[in-house]
């Protein structure tokens, strides 16, 4: 007993800093993923959403390896994250902020070489001075509505932007893009639509280079490609398609430990608020991971993880440090204190969990909290 303490010991001081739950990034499955969508892509460009850290990834890691697979275009969603990441990448790398410039930022992004997306008029206008005060030319990308109605040039301003790009301009407009709403769903009406939108805004706009497909696009056919495409949670192994085969390869793993084993008779409760009672006499283990960690609270009494493939239902209210699952289907013993579960894995996939818990893999992968030993294989 005395020596495996000593042993186990010895591991987390080596290996896992204690932590009580391990997720792991496998890069080369990534690695896979971006040349998978470069193979569909032929000769359009395959750029690289690496917003909200990549997904929870970890943008530096997964940049610096797509950068490695010949990916040169970044993309995140605010300024602060394209501060954090451009000087990871090297110079012929360009990281883009899709949201565009809060005002008063201009001259930072401008200095750091970042690249932002302009959205609108008064994002326009910023950029333009920015670029009138440095005396240079100044990059941007130009992003246009076409039926989202989040980001982009709204039509009514798109006859303005066109007269301000006539009279001559010190911006240097690299492409033009869109945003897909609905390329996850491959029957929606909503893709023709936002294509016809497009095509209207690509004569309106004659000679600009397009960028249009996010990962759902990709599998929306050549149409939809433009000259640059924008994946994101197809790299990280989410189905870029709702309902269809998923074709990408999984990229995390997460095994939490087991904290705590426990019988008890029917008729007891589990949990907050005792939401759970048990109709017979269960075995629990308290696992070491909750809503804190990114296991969303829905998952309460309907979520499951796996222990050597076998289904152990979480039962009771997922706390914010902890959740509960029935272990009555393994041999007494199987499981103990100091055994991990799979969370994400072989067993279930991103997608199983983000249908339990009632939401999508985007937000199970962006939640996945950092008290998780990380590793990168
Ligand atoms: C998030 C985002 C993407 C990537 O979308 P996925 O569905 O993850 O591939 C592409 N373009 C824009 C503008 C985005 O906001």
């Amino acid at each position: 007993m005395d020596s495996d303490i000593l042993a186990s010991r010895t591991r987390i001081a080596t290996t896992a800093q204690g932590a009580t739950g391990y997720l792991t990034i496998d890069l080369a499955a990534l690695g896979r993923n971006y040349r998978k969508l470069v193979s569909m892509l032929g000769p359009v460009r395959a750029g690289a959403v690496v917003k909200a850290d990549a997904y929870g990834l970890g943008a530096e890691r997964v940049a610096r390896t797509l950068y490695g697979e010949g990916c040169r275009h970044f993309f995140v969603a605010q300024f602060v994250e394209a501060v954090r990441l451009r000087p990871a990448l090297a110079q012929d790398a360009q990281v883009f902020v899709l949201n565009g410039l809060q005002p008063g930022n201009e001259i930072a992004c401008a200095e750091m070489g970042i690249v932002p997306v302009l959205n609108s008029l008064a994002q326009w206008r910023q950029w333009s001075a920015a670029a009138r005060i440095l005396k240079r030319c100044l990059p941007a990308v130009l992003q246009f509505d076409t039926g989202m109605s989040r980001l982009g040039f709204p039509r009514e301003e798109r006859a303005e932007l066109a007269a301000a790009l006539r009279d001559g301009t010190n911006v240097e407009i690299l492409f033009i893009m869109s945003h897909l709403a609905s390329a996850d769903d491959m029957d929606s009406e909503q893709n023709g639509e936002q294509f016809a939108e497009m095509s209207r805004i690509a004569d309106e706009f004659p000679g600009f280079d397009i960028s249009f497909a996010n990962s759902g696009g990709v599998f929306l056919g050549e149409a939809y490609y433009g000259v640059l495409a924008r994946p994101g949670i197809a790299l990280y192994g989410g189905a870029p398609n709702a309902g269809e085969k998923n074709p990408m390869e999984p990229v995390v793993s997460l095994d939490v430990a087991v904290v705590q084993t426990r019988s008890v008779p029917a008729g007891a409760k589990v949990g907050y608020g005792g939401a759970h009672v048990t109709q017979r006499e269960t075995r629990l283990a308290t696992i070491a991971a909750g809503y804190a960690d990114g296991l969303p609270r829905s998952l309460s009494d309907c979520g499951a993880v796996y222990f050597k493939g076998i289904r152990l239902p979480i039962v009771g209210r997922v706390s914010m440090d902890s959740a509960t699952v029935d272990i009555s289907a393994l041999p007494e013993g199987a499981l103990t204190f100091g055994s991990l579960v799979e969370v994400l894995g072989r067993h279930q996939t991103l997608e199983d969990i983000a249908r339990d818990a009632g939401t999508i893999s985007y937000e199970i992968l962006t939640g996945l909290g950092d008290r998780y030993h990380r590793q990168y294989r």
